[in-house]
């Protein structure tokens, strides 16, 4: 099995929850693009900086609510990730979502990039108790 496990924080989410202690921000979106190209720019550095291309056999988007992503940062970043890492033929490529960011057309899109695993956050499912 390759040896690392890649995890890439997405630090936008739609509102900012008062109890959540993760580094993340609501109201930037505009950075989104920005923020696509440093990751990727910091991707090819750390591959230009080790030596070697590193091999991973999971890769974790995290959040922050990456599901905010739009498809074409994702394939960016997928891009980048493809080039400056040696990555498992049987990668676990998971990204974290908000149900509410996701629609049938966004899911098609997510397989279609090779996503094969979701990591749904829902602290409750009742209305009152979410409000609380
Ligand atoms: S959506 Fe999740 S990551 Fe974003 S502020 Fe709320 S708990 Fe934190």
């Amino acid at each position: 099995m390759l040896p690392y496990s890649l995890y890439l924080h997405i630090p936008f989410c739609r509102h900012r929850c008062a109890y959540c202690d993760f580094n993340t921000y609501a109201g930037l979106d505009e950075l989104i693009p920005e923020y696509t190209r440093a990751l990727c720019r910091e991707m090819a550095y750390s591959a230009a900086t080790s030596g070697e291309r590193l091999g991973a056999h999971s890769v974790f988007f995290g959040g922050g609510t990456p599901s905010l992503l739009p498809v074409d940062s994702l394939e960016a970043i997928l891009g980048s990730l493809d080039q400056s890492f040696v990555l498992a033929g049987d990668l676990e490529l998971t990204l974290e979502a908000n149900p509410g960011t996701l629609s049938l057309d966004y899911l098609g899109s997510l397989r279609r990039l090779g996503v094969n695993r979701l990591s749904l956050g829902m602290q409750s499912a009742s209305p009152g108790e979410r409000r609380l």
